[in-house]
């Protein structure tokens, strides 16, 4: 393959189009795995849509989950079976979608009491049965035995036993990116550093918005016949934007902030992740293997604002190492964190009025405002596709776009096939031999800007490759190579002064 192959990204002409195009099917607002999931489905119906995210795609929510795609034991708790069988149904075609960027894993919960290897067995057990034809591997209760030779690192004392079970790892920014080329490829004009700052009416009807290119300050106006507000956390914002009211006088979402903390492989060398089935909160808490470190998190802390760049609070990194150590043979400590970031959940209220268009499903919520702005809120990662459908479905009742062709025809393309294509396109960027840090080559960022849509040292260091995230040291060291590298792809303001404040916010 070429390097003057069609996924070459440049800004100027999709700036251009931007411009040009005199009316959109569908205009989404945010660029996160809910906003990206709906972009592609309403791509393969063959409507015209036009993605338009503030800062880089995955810089909010979608890069800073757990990296769990799983079924929600929560709900089977509850007894909400169909919502887990749907979980579980998405995690196995994310699987088969994104082979190079998920995998099957299992995991194993120890047990102190007595009688947990059989409470936590049975529930398990329904869980992989729920899954049917799609379980990712048995689910098996283990000795006090079998436990310490499976994980010796686990601490041992007063052990009586646990169960493995079996659910599946992503990466979240990567499959992010890897949506926002898929809609790119069917079509769709998806854009980052884009910000959304007005709507434009005709009476009280919404007929489209205004949006600012962050880069240039150029500011554009863009027409469709549906707008899709798929803001996250920021949801509220555009509401109140598009209301032309002040914000929070009938808020929607309540925002709850999870971190993350991640250490040094030496602390859990296993294969397998660990479930801390009870903290002292009542949560539970994971030790994920993840980038060739560990990923221990999470937490529930309730927040009133909504940084795009939010940061663990002190309490909350002692109280992850805390829990975590009590669980490994060898506790962390502060001084062994080599990165800690903070996301922020967007937790949907249940609707202040059941009827007109408002439609609550599952953990997230659909509904049209007043002025026909259709909103989007709540969910999780494993359920994108579902709640993308939900949303055209909502939009197509309500007549504001056409259905577009049945794309379950067409299924077979909604498959991500960019790896075979990347391999080939990789090859073709220069730069594979000069190795900037451990694990990041010349040749890496390179292809982010060429094919991946960097745009800042921070869009390559923190999502294309994941070091800000895994070792934020090694990241600060990287950033003036890289910034210097953006340069040479002729990208002047490369954030290289912003990048190493937040750095600082990813060290404790
Ligand atoms: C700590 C934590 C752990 C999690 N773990 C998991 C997990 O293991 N598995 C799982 O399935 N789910 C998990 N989730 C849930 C999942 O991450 C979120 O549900 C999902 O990422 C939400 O995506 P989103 O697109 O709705 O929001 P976001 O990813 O936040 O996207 C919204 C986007 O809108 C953009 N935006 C805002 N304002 C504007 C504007 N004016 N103009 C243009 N763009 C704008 C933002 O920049 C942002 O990129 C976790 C969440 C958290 C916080």
């Amino acid at each position: 393959m070429s390097e003057n192959d069609h996924s070459r990204v440049d800004r100027t002409t999709l700036v251009a189009r931007l411009k040009s195009e005199p009316l959109w099917d569908l205009a989404v607002i945010g660029g996160g795995s809910t906003g990206l999931g709906v972009a592609v489905d309403a791509a393969l119906r063959g409507l015209k849509v036009v993605l338009l995210e503030a800062e880089d795609f995955a810089k909010g929510s979608s890069s800073r989950a757990t990296k769990l795609l799983h079924g929600g034991v929560r709900y089977l708790a509850q007894g909400q079976l169909s919502l887990v069988r749907e979980a579980l149904h998405e995690r196995a075609v994310i699987l088969e979608n994104a082979p190079s960027l998920a995998r099957p894993l299992s995991f194993v919960v120890p047990a102190y009491r007595w009688w947990e290897p059989l409470t936590l067995g049975l529930g398990l057990h329904i869980y992989e049965r729920l899954a049917g034809r799609r379980s990712l591997g048995p689910t098996r209760r283990l000795s006090r035995k079998q436990m310490l030779a499976a994980l010796p690192q686990v601490q041992a004392e007063r052990l009586k036993g646990g169960v493995r079970y079996w659910d599946a790892q992503f990466d979240d920014a990567q499959l992010a990116l890897a949506l926002a080329r898929s809609a790119s490829r069917l079509g769709a004009l998806t854009l980052n550093h884009c910000r959304v700052d007005g709507f434009i009416k005709e009476g009280d009807r919404l007929t489209g918005l205004r949006c600012t290119d962050t880069e240039t300050g150029a500011e554009c106006e863009v027409h469709a016949r549906c707008v899709v507000n798929a803001t996250g956390v920021w949801v509220d914002d555009l509401r109140a934007l598009a209301a032309g009211s002040a914000e929070g006088s009938d808020a929607r979402l309540v925002v709850s902030q999870g971190s993350h903390v991640v250490v040094d492989r030496a602390f859990w060398p296993s294969d397998e992740a660990l479930l801390v089935p009870r903290t002292r909160d009542g949560r539970v808490l994971f030790v994920v293997p993840w980038e060739g470190q560990v990923l221990l998190g999470t937490t529930e802390q309730p927040r009133d604002d909504r940084p795009f760049e939010p940061r663990p609070m002190p309490q909350e990194i002692d109280f992850i190492l805390a829990e975590a150590g009590r669980y490994l043979a060898k506790p962390p400590t502060r001084a062994d964190v080599r990165s800690a970031w903070a996301g922020l959940r967007p937790l949907v209220n249940p609707p202040k009025h059941a009827g007109g268009t408002a439609r609550v499903s599952r953990e997230h919520a659909v509904w049209s405002e007043p002025s026909g702005l259709v909103c989007v809120a709540g969910g999780k990662w494993t359920t994108y596709r579902a709640m993308a459908r939900d949303v055209l479905a909502h939009c197509i009742a309500d007549n504001r776009i056409p259905p577009g062709r049945d794309w379950r025809v067409d299924r077979s393309t909604e498959h991500l096939r960019l790896e075979r294509d990347d391999a080939l396109l990789r090859a073709s960027v220069p730069g594979a031999d000069r190795v900037i840090v451990p694990g990041l080559t010349e040749q890496r960022v390179r292809f982010a800007v060429r094919h991946e849509f960097a745009r800042k040292v921070e869009d390559v260091l923190a999502r294309r490759s994941r070091l800000l995230f895994v070792d934020a040291q090694a990241a600060r060291e990287a950033a003036p190579l890289v910034a210097r590298l953006l340069q040479e792809e002729g990208i002047l303001q490369a954030g290289l002064e912003d990048f190493l404040d937040t750095c600082g916010g990813y060290l404790p």
